[in-house]
């Protein structure tokens, strides 16, 4: 009886480790999955950003297997990175945006699958300060993550990006301090960003946090201030946050105890 009863058991073991590899390694399962989740997808933190932790923790390859949408930045800081209907871009600091590779990789990024919860009405005029007032009185929804998608015509965009660093790394105060900014006027195109929780604070950026790409995917960057013109709101709300951190010496000899609150106000703006 025992070789007998061993058999169906030694089957079950290698049809779970085939299942486990396969799904493992099909992308396509993969993501589905995440998409049926709409989970927020974090790489790192931003006060290791802040501290100047540029390396690459994952490639925009795998990255796509956990959203369409985005937001986040490149190994060496080079440039800011705009997800989109599936299309990643990178906006150096010339301002132009490039199409990024599956093997470049990202220091820092937010991504999810964009499927609106809700479209928000959002008038002509209405500037980025506005804009956040208005939602923090239209949203109820506080204390969760949602992912901002504002399409149409500006009256004027306003957006900075970043040039690449060479190491030693220096903080990212620093690197700002000497940020190209690109002024837009009239143009059509699309805000990509999230709204996160105050709680946050030391591992995402707190309230919005935004990007912009230009219609013509030819250029864009961090948003510093814009005046809508014409232009539909979407929100998508998501209670799930999954973070991947980095797991290097560097992360974690990095000290993470002190506020960099003050920093990442600088560094924002
Ligand atoms: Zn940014």
């Amino acid at each position: 009886m025992k070789p007998k009863a061993k058999i169906p058991l030694v089957i079950a073991c290698v049809i779970c480790l085939v299942v486990g590899i396969l799904a493992g390694y099909l992308p396509g399962y993969y993501s589905d999955i995440q998409n049926q989740g709409d989970i927020l997808t974090q790489v790192s933190t931003i006060d290791a950003i802040l501290g100047g932790l540029y390396d690459g923790v994952i490639t925009y390859g795998d990255l796509k297997d956990y959203g369409d949408f985005g937001i986040g930045t490149f190994e060496g800081l080079d440039g800011e990175m705009v997800a989109l209907d599936g299309n990643f871009y990178q906006i150096k600091a010339d301002g132009v945006a490039y199409p990024v590779t599956d093997t470049m990789t990202t220091p820092f990024a937010c991504v999810i699958f964009f499927d609106a919860d809700r479209e928000i009405p959002v008038g002509e005029g209405m500037n980025y300060t506005q804009f956040q007032d208005y939602l923090s009185d239209a949203i109820q929804e506080k204390n969760i993550f949602h992912a901002v998608k504002i399409e149409g015509t500006f009256g004027y965009v306003k957006t900075r990006s970043v040039p690449g660093q060479e190491k030693p790394y220096p903080p990212l105060v620093e690197v700002t301090a000497n940020q190209p900014t690109f002024e837009f006027n009239d143009i059509e195109g699309t805000i990509v960003g999230f709204y996160c929780p105050d709680y946050v604070e030391g591992l995402n950026v707190p309230g919005y946090h935004l990007h912009f790409i230009t219609a013509d995917r030819k250029a864009g960057g961090h948003v510093l201030e814009f005046i809508i013109k014409d232009a539909k709101l979407s929100v998508d709300y998501t209670s799930e946050l999954h973070i991947i951190l980095p797991d290097t010496e560097e992360f974690n000899r990095l000290d993470l105890t002190k506020s960099r609150k003050e920093e990442l106000e600088e560094a924002e703006k």
